[in-house]
C-alpha cells in the first residue's frame, strides 16, 4: 500500500459492525460496517465517524395477533473506548457537548463515535434511538454527525485528506467545512469552492421521498446553517433544503451505488444545477463476515458442495426451528427472502396468485423464510409484515416469517437458503447486497433485473432473472409483467432443475460463487473508491 494515499474521513448515520452491537438499522449501515472492516482487512488510511446511539434502532416483534410492533431497549457497551474527547455543537441556540468513544473491536479502521448521553447535557436525547423521529430531531441527530464529527477529528489531531459522506446525513459536515473556511478569511463562494474538492458524496435511494428535505426555516431555527443565510442555503439545497442536492452541490464527485443506480440517479438528478458528476461504484460485501470459507474454498478447487451447503442448509433450519418453532423440510427447496418491508419490494408477490403458488406450498415443495422490518412509523410497510405472517399460518410448513431482521437472520438466510430471492419494482433498488452474500454462499439468486444483479446474472448458468428488466409507470402493469415472469421461471426452471438436476444445480452453485467472489469483494469497491473518488 502506497503511503501518499488520500486520507479519508467516511462519515455514517449508521454501522453494522455486528449483530449486538445495535448501531444499524439497515442496508445503509450493513454497507458502511462492511466497507470499513474492509479498509481494516486491506489495509487503508481511513477513519471513521458515526454516532453512539444509546436504543440502536428498532427490536421489531410480532405480536399475536401477527401485527407488529416495535420495542427499544437500552444498550451499553464495555468494549467502547474513552478517546477523552468532548466536541461542542449548537442545536437550537444551545450549547451541546458530543462525548467522543472510538472501537476498533470488529476489526474494522478506527470508528469514532458521537455521544450526547452525559451529564452535562441539557437534552441528552439526541444520540438516543437512530431514525427514531422525523423534523427537528434528524437535523439535531446530523448536526451532531457532521458539525460534531469535524470538531471531533480536529480535536484528535486526525489529518483528512477527503471527506466522504455516506448519504446526505452527513452534509452538515460540509457546511463546517465551510465555516472553518470562512474564520480563516475566505470569502463564502471561496470557501464553498475549496470544501467542494474535499468532499465525496455516495447517494443510495432511488425513491425521492427517501431523500430528506427540511424546510430552510428549521434549518435557521436548529442553528444549523452555521452562519449562512438563507438565501445561501437555498443557493446549496433548494427549498425546501434537500440533504441530497446539497450534497451533489457541495461535492466533487458523487456515486451511485450500482451501474444500474448510477444510471437513475443521474436521470432523478438531471434537474439540478451546479452538482457533482455522479458515476456508479457498484458495492461489494466483507467476505469474512457473510461468507463460509468452506464453500469458497470447496468452489475453488471443485469439491463438492452439496455436502457442504446441505449442512448450512441443516443450521438454518435448526435456526428456523428454534426461533419460530416451524419445522422445515432439509430435502426440500428453500428460499429465503429479506427485506425491508416497504411496498416497492414487494415481499408477498409470490403469493400473488394462489391457484398457482398454492400447491406447492401445500406439498413443501416450496418452502419460503422471510425476514425484514417496516420502518417504526411505516404503517403500510406494518401491513405487509402482517400480511406475510398470515400467510404463515396459512402453510404453518412451508412459509416462515422470522421476527426482529437483523446481520444475525441476514447470515442464516443467505447461507442456508437454496434461493435467494428479490423482487423489487426495478430500478428501486439501489443495490442489494444480500444478493452478493448468497451468492457466494452457493445460494442461487432469482431475481429482478435491478441493483446489482444485472451485473453478474448469466441466466441459467450462475442463477436466473425474471422480468427482463421491463419497467412501467404503471405499476399494475409492471407486476402483472414481472409476476407471470415469477412464476415461469420458478416452475419451469428453479423447481425442476432443483429436484430433477442436482448436477446441474451444483454447478451453478460453483458458478454463482466464482462469478461473485473478487469484483463483488469490498477490496474490489475500496480499489475503485480511491482511484475514482478520493483522488486528489
Ligand atoms: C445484507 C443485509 C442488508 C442489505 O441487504 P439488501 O440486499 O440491501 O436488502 C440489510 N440488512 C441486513 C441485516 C443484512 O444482513
Amino acid at each position: 500500500m502506497s503511503k501518499n494515499l488520500p486520507k479519508v474521513a467516511y462519515f455514517c448515520m449508521e454501522y453494522g459492525l455486528h449483530q449486538d452491537f445495535k448501531m444499524y438499522a439497515g442496508g445503509l449501515g450493513i454497507l458502511a460496517g462492511d466497507y470499513i472492516k474492509g479498509a481494516k482487512q486491506y489495509n487503508y488510511p481511513m477513519v471513521a465517524i458515526g454516532i453512539k446511539w444509546k436504543q440502536g434502532y428498532t427490536d421489531q416483534m410480532i405480536d399475536k395477533e401477527g401485527q407488529p410492533y416495535d420495542t427499544y431497549h437500552n444498550y451499553s457497551y464495555d468494549f467502547l473506548e474513552d478517546t477523552g474527547v468532548k466536541v461542542p455543537v449548537e442545536i437550537r441556540g444551545e450549547h451541546i457537548l458530543c462525548k467522543v468513544w472510538k472501537t476498533e473491536s470488529f476489526d474494522n479502521i478506527p470508528l469514532y463515535l458521537l455521544d450526547t448521553d452525559i451529564p452535562e447535557n441539557h437534552e441528552r436525547w439526541i444520540t438516543g434511538q437512530l431514525y427514531g423521529w422525523f423534523g427537528e430531531e434528524r437535523i439535531a441527530q446530523e448536526i451532531v454527525l457532521g458539525i460534531g464529527g469535524v470538531r471531533a477529528l480536529r480535536a484528535l489531531n486526525i489529518d483528512v485528506d477527503i471527506y466522504h459522506f455516506n448519504e446526505g446525513h452527513a452534509l452538515f459536515a460540509g457546511f463546517e467545512l465551510i465555516r472553518e473556511k470562512k474564520e480563516q478569511g475566505l470569502y463564502h463562494e471561496e470557501a464553498i469552492e475549496e470544501t467542494r474538492e474535499e468532499v465525496v458524496f455516495t447517494t443510495h435511494t432511488p425513491i425521492l421521498q427517501g431523500n430528506e428535505s427540511h424546510p430552510i426555516s428549521k434549518l435557521m431555527y436548529m442553528s444549523a446553517n452555521l452562519g449562512m443565510t438563507e438565501s445561501q442555503l437555498e443557493a446549496l439545497g433548494g427549498s425546501p433544503f434537500n440533504m441530497t442536492v446539497g450534497a451533489l452541490r457541495l461535492s466533487k464527485i458523487s456515486n451511485g451505488v450500482a451501474q444500474l443506480h448510477g444510471e437513475t440517479s443521474n436521470k432523478m438528478w438531471a434537474h439540478i444545477d451546479k452538482r457533482s458528476e455522479i458515476i456508479a461504484v457498484t458495492n461489494a460485501i466483507h467476505l469474512p463476515t457473510w461468507v463460509d470459507e468452506k464453500m469458497l474454498k470447496a468452489a475453488e478447487s471443485g469439491e463438492d458442495l452439496a455436502i457442504i451447503h446441505q449442512q448450512n442448509k441443516q443450521a438454518l433450519v435448526d435456526f428456523v426451528k428454534e426461533k419460530n418453532g416451524a419445522s422445515l423440510n432439509p430435502n426440500k427447496l428453500i428460499i429465503g427472502f429479506s427485506r425491508r418491508a416497504a411496498p416497492y419490494k414487494r415481499s408477498n408477490f409470490i403469493f400473488s396468485k394462489p391457484e398457482i403458488i398454492g400447491s406447492y406450498l401445500k406439498n413443501q415443495d416450496i418452502q419460503i423464510v422471510f425476514s425484514g422490518k417496516a420502518h417504526p412509523l411505516d404503517d403500510t410497510g406494518k401491513e405487509i409484515v402482517k400480511n406475510l405472517v398470515e400467510m404463515s399460518k396459512q402453510y404453518p410448513n412451508s412459509v416462515v416469517f422470522l421476527e426482529n431482521y437483523g446481520m444475525e437472520i441476514g447470515a442464516a438466510l443467505t447461507r442456508g437458503a437454496d434461493v435467494w430471492l428479490n423482487n423489487p419494482r426495478r430500478p428501486l433498488e439501489a443495490s442489494g447486497t444480500s444478493g452478493m452474500k448468497a451468492s457466494m454462499n452457493g445460494v442461487l439468486n432469482l431475481s429482478i433485473l435491478d441493483g446489482w444483479w444485472p451485473e453478474a446474472c448469466k441466466h441459467g448458468d450462475n442463477g436466473w432473472q425474471f422480468g427482463d428488466g421491463f419497467e412501467s409507470h404503471n405499476d399494475h402493469e409492471q407486476d402483472a409483467h414481472d409476476l407471470n415472469a415469477l412464476y415461469k421461471v420458478l416452475t419451469e426452471e428453479v423447481v425442476p432443475t432443483f429436484y430433477k438436476n442436482k448436477e446441474k444445480w451444483q454447478k451453478m452453485m460453483r458458478a454463482s460463487i466464482l462469478d461473485t467472489m473478487e469484483y463483488f469483494n469490498v477490496k474490489r469497491m475500496l480499489e475503485e473508491y480511491y482511484e475514482k473518488m478520493y483522488k486528489l
